[in-house]
């Protein structure tokens, strides 16, 4: 069966999108799809002072009320031809684990994606003096390859994402895992999960021990990138641990992004031979065959 849901959808209610929510209705709608998630941002510990030129503070907080009631209201007039639940793709930092979670238990979500959007430029330092404290940088500007190589930009990605993981268990599916990789200056190049394996390995146990679902974002694809996030070879090992439960989404930010790449999604679980895909229902994984 071809992907028909497409979990992972931003519009106007998340700082970095402008697209109205019908439109990315309208568009899923005219790609067949019969569900989708919308997803917004709330980040959580963001460090808007070194953004003041670009990133207005509070860009990444969202008004929970207005989504709500937008998203009501669709879902009513869309009740037929597509269902529609009401997701949240928090970020995550390790400093917020508390706050994060309460902010979770505020609104009604079908579903919870945890991503880590921040890097902590000083976790290769503090690895030898662990007195040197955490700097956050959002790693999708280029200042943080300015500082130092892309895998040393990798590796202090992958370091915070584990410690955002470890402390943060209430989220639903884990988000674009190595989204970090999009923005390299040489992306994919100096890059492999085997490199990473120590730091990444522990992430998938434990959201796995949690009943935790990994995503497949394919954002990537039309970023220059030869592939999702996460790629292959951490799919495959999700499902080497004994993983079943994958989410699916194109992290649209815009109407012409909604379901892109989900054939390839499709493909690639498939020949990894997952059989089934995830969509969430009121936090409970739903199983839907591939
Ligand atoms: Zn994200
Ligand atoms: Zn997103």
């Amino acid at each position: 069966m071809p992907i028909l849901a497409d979990c992972h959808l931003h519009s106007h209610h998340s700082g970095d999108s402008t697209a109205p929510m019908q439109a990315q209705i309208e568009a899923a709608i005219s790609h067949g799809l019969t569900r989708i998630c919308f997803t917004e941002h709330m980040d959580f510990g963001f460090p808007y002072e070194k953004y003041a030129d670009s990133i207005p503070p509070g860009t990444f907080d969202l008004d929970v009320l207005s989504y709500y009631e937008e998203y009501l209201s669709l879902k009513e007039k869309y009740a037929g031809k597509i269902r529609i639940a009401f997701g949240i793709e928090a970020g995550l930092h390790p400093d917020y684990a508390e706050e994060g979670k309460a902010f979770i238990a505020g609104a009604p979500y079908d579903f919870v994606i945890g991503s880590t959007h921040l890097c902590d430029e000083n976790a290769l330092l503090r690895l030898k003096d662990p007195s040197v404290p955490s700097d956050y940088c959002d790693p999708y500007y280029p200042q943080l390859y300015d500082k130092m190589s892309d895998e040393d930009a990798y590796h202090c990605y992958f370091l915070t994402e584990r410690a955002c993981v470890l402390a943060c268990d209430w989220f639903d599916s884990l988000g674009h895992l190595d989204y970090v990789v999009r923005y390299g200056r040489q992306k994919e190049e100096h890059y492999s999960y085997a490199k990473f394996r120590d730091l990444i390995d522990p992430m998938l146990e434990a959201i796995l021990q949690r009943g935790q679902a990994l995503e497949l974002n394919t954002a990537a694809l039309s970023k220059g990138c030869r592939e999702c996030n996460p790629c292959t070879d951490i799919l495959r090992r999700y499902k080497e641990l004994g993983g079943e439960l994958i989410t699916i989404g194109s992290d649209a930010h815009a109407p012409e992004k909604v379901a892109s790449d989900l054939t390839a999604a499709h493909t690639i679980l498939t020949s990894l031979g997952f059989r089934y895909y995830t969509v969430y229902e009121n936090r409970e994984p739903v199983q839907l065959p591939l």
